[in-house]
C-alpha cells in the first residue's frame, strides 16, 4: 500500500520490526501502547479502574505507554461551548483545536495521579510533548512524524507514561487534533514509533462486530479481521476504530486487539491475514454512517472541466466528497446534476464552496439534504461472488426502502437510503447475510 504519511526518520527502521523485548535478567519485558476510549475514562471512579487494571496486569518490568481521550462527551462538550460563541465554530480551525485538546489534557492529568495515588510512578505527556508532530491541517490533521524520545526516558525512568491522544503540533508549534475518533492514531502511530509488541485498544464493547452491536442485536463478533476490510468498515462508518489507525497499524505491521475495558474476554484482533477462522464469508460486515449530508447541484452545463472545478474547489478547502453522481438532466440544453455527499461536519463549509461555484457556472439551484444515510457491505469475499450486490439491493427493497445512490470499491458496495430508515436497513441487509442460526 502507499505509505499513510511520509514518517520521516521512523520509515524504514519501524516498519520492519516492531519487536521491543528486551531481555533483562533472563525476563522478558514488554513494551506495551494500552488506548482507552472516553467511555473507559468518563468518570474519575472509571479513570481510578482502568488504573488499577492496568496495574493488576501488569507484569514486572513491562513498560507500559497509556494514550487516552477526553473523559465521556468533553469534545462533544467543548464543541457545543464553542457554539455558544458562534454558529460555525470550525471556521476557526486553529482556535477549535486550541480548545479541543485541552479535553485530553484534563484526562491524562488525572488518569497519572490515578496510578501514583495507586502507588505506581507516572507521568502525563500531551501529544507534543510525546513527538506527535503533524501537518498544519487543523481539526484534520496528519501526523508526519513522531520522536518519541520523552517518552522513552520517562520509562526507563520507570514510569507508566500517560499521553494524550488525538492531539499533536504543527512545525510551528500549534496544536492540531487529528479528526474525530484521532486517539485511535495516536495510540497506534505511537505504538509504530515505539517498536511496541502490543497496541490495545479498551472501549464500550468488547471487540468488532459484523454490524454495531447497537443497532444490531444479533450482531457477531469477530476473532479477526484484516486491516483492508476493518480500513473499509472504518471508513465507511464503524466507529470503533478512526480509519487512520487502521492504516497505521498495517503500515507499522502492529496487530491492534480491540477490547472491552469493563471486561477481561479476548477482543478482535486487526492483523495482515487470517489465521484462526473461516475465510470462506462472502461479506464481513455491514457498516453504516449517519452523518452525512447530500449536495445537489442542479442545471450546470455538461461541458468538460465542471466536476473538476466543483470538486477541485472543495478539495482545496480541505473536504472529501464521498458518492458522486452525474445524471443527464436536459440533453437539448445539455444540462446536468452533480449529486454527492460529505461528511455532515463538513456541510457548512462544503456549502459555501459549492454555491460560489454554482454561481460561476450560472447553476439553477444548490439543494442540501440532511435526512440521509449510508449503508455499506464489505468483504474481500465479494470480489468472485457477482451476486452479492443484488442481495444487499434485494434486502433493502423487501422492506421498501429506496436506494438514492449505490457506489461500490472493490470490497464493498454502499447505499445512500434515507437517515430516519437506517437503522431498518441495517438489519434487513445483517440478516440477510447474517441469517440467525
Ligand atoms: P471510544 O470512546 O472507546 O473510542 P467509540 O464510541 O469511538 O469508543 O467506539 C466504540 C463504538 O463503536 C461502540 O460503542 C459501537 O457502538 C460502535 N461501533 C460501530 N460499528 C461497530 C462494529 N462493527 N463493531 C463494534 N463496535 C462498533
Ligand atoms: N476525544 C476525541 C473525540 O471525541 C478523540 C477520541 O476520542 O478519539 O473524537
Ligand atoms: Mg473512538
Amino acid at each position: 500500500m502507499s505509505l499513510p504519511v511520509s514518517m520521516g526518520r521512523l520509515t524504514a527502521e519501524s516498519a520492519v520490526s516492531r519487536a521491543f523485548l528486551v531481555k533483562t535478567r533472563g525476563r522478558i519485558m514488554a513494551l506495551i501502547v494500552k488506548k482507552f476510549g472516553g467511555s473507559s475514562v468518563a468518570t474519575t471512579e472509571k479513570i481510578l479502574n482502568v488504573a488499577k487494571r492496568v496495574l493488576g496486569e501488569k507484569k514486572p518490568g513491562d513498560k507500559i505507554v497509556m494514550v487516552v481521550s477526553a473523559m465521556g462527551d468533553t469534545t462533544d462538550d467543548l464543541i457545543a461551548l464553542a457554539e455558544g460563541i458562534t454558529k460555525n465554530p470550525y471556521q476557526y480551525t486553529r482556535e477549535m483545536d486550541m480548545l479541543l485538546t485541552t479535553g485530553e489534557q484534563q484526562s491524562i492529568a488525572l488518569l497519572a495521579m490515578a496510578f501514583k495515588t495507586l502507588g505506581h510512578p507516572a507521568v502525563s505527556l500531551t501529544g507534543p510533548m510525546a513527538g506527535m508532530k503533524t501537518n498544519s491541517v487543523h481539526t484534520k490533521g496528519r501526523i508526519v512524524d513522531i520522536t518519541p524520545d520523552r517518552v522513552h526516558e520517562e520509562l526507563d525512568k520507570g514510569n507508566i507514561v500517560v499521553v494524550a491522544g488525538f492531539q499533536g503540533a504543527d512545525a510551528f508549534g500549534n496544536p492540531v487534533t487529528l479528526g474525530r475518533g484521532g486517539s485511535d492514531t495516536s495510540a497506534v502511530a505511537l505504538a509504530g514509533a515505539l517498536k511496541a509488541d502490543t497496541c490495545e485498544i479498551y472501549t464500550d464493547v468488547d471487540g468488532v462486530y459484523s454490524a454495531d452491536p447497537r443497532i444490531v442485536k444479533g450482531a457477531r463478533k469477530m476473532k479477526e479481521i484484516t486491516y483492508h476490510e476493518m480500513l473499509e468498515m472504518a471508513r465507511l462508518g464503524a466507529g470503533v476504530m478512526q480509519p487512520r489507525s487502521v492504516e497505521m497499524g498495517e503500515y507499522f505491521h502492529i496487530p491492534i486487539h480491540v477490547r472491552s475495558t469493563f471486561t477481561t474476554t479476548p477482543g478482535t484482533i486487526i492483523r495482515e491475514d487470517y489465521t484462526m477462522e473461516d475465510k470462506d464469508f462472502v461479506i464481513r460486515g455491514v457498516a453504516h454512517d449517519e452523518k452525512v449530508a447530500k449536495i445537489a447541484v442542479l442545471g450546470i452545463p455538461n461541458t468538460p472541466g465542471i466536476a473538476h472545478e466543483i470538486f477541485s474547489a472543495l478539495a482545496d478547502a480541505n473536504i472529501d466528497v464521498d458518492m458522486i453522481v452525474q445524471s443527464i438532466r436536459n440533453i437539448e440544453k445539455n444540462v446536468t446534476d452533480m449529486v454527492f455527499t460529505v461528511a455532515a461536519s463538513d456541510l457548512a463549509e462544503a456549502k459555501k464552496v459549492v454555491d460560489g461555484v454554482a454561481d460561476k457556472l450560472n447553476a439553477v439551484a444548490v439543494l442540501i439534504e440532511e435526512d440521509v444515510a449510508k449503508v455499506s457491505i464489505v468483504g474481500a469475499g465479494m470480489l468472485g461472488n457477482p451476486g452479492t450486490a443484488s442481495r444487499m439491493f434485494g434486502a433493502l427493497s423487501k422492506v421498501g426502502i429506496n436506494i438514492d445512490i449505490i457506489s461500490t470499491s472493490e470490497i464493498s458496495i454502499s447505499c445512500l437510503v434515507k437517515g430516519s430508515q437506517l437503522k431498518e436497513a441495517v438489519n434487513a441487509i445483517h440478516d440477510e447475510f447474517f441469517p440467525n442460526k
